[in-house]
């Protein structure tokens, strides 16, 4: 009954969105405050007829409000189902098995060889820095490759490039290929190369609006490049589904990339209590990597990932652990509102500050 294609499926594992007991959840890098109050006024009054209709396939009014927001055109922008969705078109459009593997870091976010299983995209992971970081230069070495992804900051070591790290990574980089930077985090701190793209017509930037803004339940996401990224994107879209923004999707977010107010103090609350966890933790003993994201990947000595993740589960908390190869230590920490985070500290404290 199930076609070959299926059978070779390798599909990712989300972290776990439990139902039958309440967690703190700091294991999806949800933000944990609200969205914009605008928003939440839209959805309670939205009128019902519109959904008689079908929704605006170019999605215009969302784009022409990231593209304000970013001053560039609206036909340099694309939005999708979450951007999940939209590196999913990306893969299909850009990168395939003729020209080399598809490049990217040694830990990254587990989706990329998903969807390189799903499209037949052979690919390459590049050794980080010893303390997680990437490496230019171990980019720019290659020769061979039909392009390259990854996160800025990374997921899940919340680690940064610099916006003119990846502008050196462009200019000695192949022009014939795509370079796709995820800035699915960049709002917490980071500077995006949104930029960049006036110069480089290969570089696409993919962002969302479930982190940031606080939306990941409305899914929307969106990608930024040169006008022919843009358009092989819409023939994508085209070709599988016309409509993947719901009416309701395409104007909350909206309103949501409008409010930069609450967009702000959202972001600022993160990030300071990011900062606090940081320092209480490294107080306690705790190894964390630098972090420019809404998470934080955490390790101590003698004590393994899984066994953090455990211990912390049957207390109520979760966190994320991955399990894989050199990062089997760590586990990953959704920065959430400051009592979470001031519960996550009195239970590292009480069960490894011995
Ligand atoms: N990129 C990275 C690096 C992520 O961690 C995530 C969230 N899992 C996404 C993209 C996808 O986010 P969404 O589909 O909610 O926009």
């Amino acid at each position: 009954m199930f076609s070959k294609r299926f059978q070779q499926l390798t599909p990712y594992t989300p972290g776990e969105q439990p139902q039958n007991r309440k967690y703190i959840k700091l294991n999806t890098n949800e933000n944990p405050y609200p969205p914009s109050p605008m928003v939440e006024e839209y959805l309670k009054t939205a009128d019902i007829d519109l959904l008689k209709l079908y929704p605006d396939p170019g999605s215009m009014e969302l784009r022409k409000a990231i593209g304000e927001y970013y001053n560039l055109p609206t036909s340099m922008i694309f939005t999708g189902n979450g951007s999940d969705e939209v590196l999913s078109f990306c893969f299909y459009a850009f990168f395939d098995n003729n020209n080399g593997p598809l490049l990217f870091p040694e830990h990254s976010y587990s989706f990329y060889p998903v969807y390189c299983g799903f499209y037949n995209i052979p690919y390459m992971r590049i050794s980080l820095e010893k303390y997680f970081s990437i490496s230019v230069d171990s980019y720019i070495k290659e020769n061979d490759y039909c392009g390259i992804i990854f996160p800025n900051p990374n997921a899940p070591t919340g680690t940064y490039l610099e916006p003119l790290e990846i502008e050196r990574l462009m200019r000695n980089t192949r022009k014939d290929r795509v370079v796709i930077v995820d800035e699915a985090y960049i709002d917490f701190g980071g500077e995006s190369a949104v930029e960049l793209v006036n110069k480089f017509d290969n570089l696409l930037i993919v962002q969302t609006f479930s982190k940031s803004r606080s939306l990941a339940g409305l899914r929307v996401g969106f990608a930024i490049g040169n006008d022919k990224l843009i358009s092989a994107l819409v023939t994508v879209k085209d070709s599988f589904n016309s409509y993947p923004l719901d009416t309701l999707a395409q104007n909350a977010a909206r309103i949501a990339m409008e409010d930069t107010d609450h967009f702000e103090h959202n972001k600022a609350q993160i990030i300071e209590t990011r900062e606090f966890t940081i320092n209480e933790l490294e107080s306690l003993g705790w190894d964390i990597l630098p972090s420019l994201a809404n998470f934080i990947f955490i390790k101590k000595d003698n004590i393994t990932g899984k066994e953090i993740y455990e211990k912390l589960k049957e207390k109520g908390l979760l966190v994320r652990y991955f399990g894989h190869t050199g990062i089997k230590d760590f586990v990953r920490i959704t920065i959430g509102r400051k009592e979470d985070m001031l519960i996550l500290i009195q239970l590292l404290k009480k069960l490894w500050s011995k």
